[in-house]
């Protein structure tokens, strides 16, 4: 029943909230350190970055921040679905969740059904991440799921800029 999802997708992001993943810092260098800000919300986020450019994974990750409940779970699911994993996992699935969050954006405002960001949701896993859909009611609230998510992107890029694109062929 709905319901039931309702306060299972709840119990969810209350475990992030109380018990946030991957909390810290990481020393500044070698870590990257990129700071996010929701003006709507006031939710704030950090988030360190250990990216090994060979190997081209995300190493390590250390979150911080403070803001409401829906932006601080967000920010540890994030960081628990990205460690370990490689970058261009990482950007998949920046992608397929902001692919989600504006398909449900579009529906709460009674837009398009967005099918035509379905195609970036294409075989890609969100897991636990879905919940965050399911107890963000207003679209004003999606900027609190997103930031986490933006402010990592904007690591990788920045990681990325700095690195060059020659990195991966060094030895
Ligand atoms: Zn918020």
């Amino acid at each position: 029943m709905t319901s039931n999802l309702e306060d299972l997708y709840r119990e969810v992001i209350l475990d992030h909230y109380r018990s946030p993943r991957n909390r810290g810092e990481l020393a500044v260098p070698p870590a990257h350190k990129t700071e996010g800000f929701n003006p709507l919300c006031g939710d704030e986020v950090s988030v360190f970055l250990d990216v090994d450019a060979h190997a081209g994974t995300v190493r390590d990750i250390k979150i911080q921040g403070q803001g409401c409940s829906i932006s601080q779970a967000s920010t540890s699911m994030m960081s628990a679905a990205v460690k370990g994993q490689s970058v261009a996992e990482a950007r998949r699935l920046i992608r397929a969740f902001k692919a989600m969050m504006s398909i449900h954006e579009h529906k709460l405002e009674g837009e398009s059904d967005g099918s035509d960001l379905a195609a970036d949701l294409e075989g890609v896993r969100l897991g636990d991440l879905e919940a965050l859909q399911g107890v963000v009611k207003f679209p004003v609230r999606i900027k609190c799921a997103t930031l986490a998510w933006n402010t990592l992107q904007q690591g990788l890029d920045e990681i990325e800029s700095e690195i060059g694109p020659e990195a991966d062929t060094r030895s």
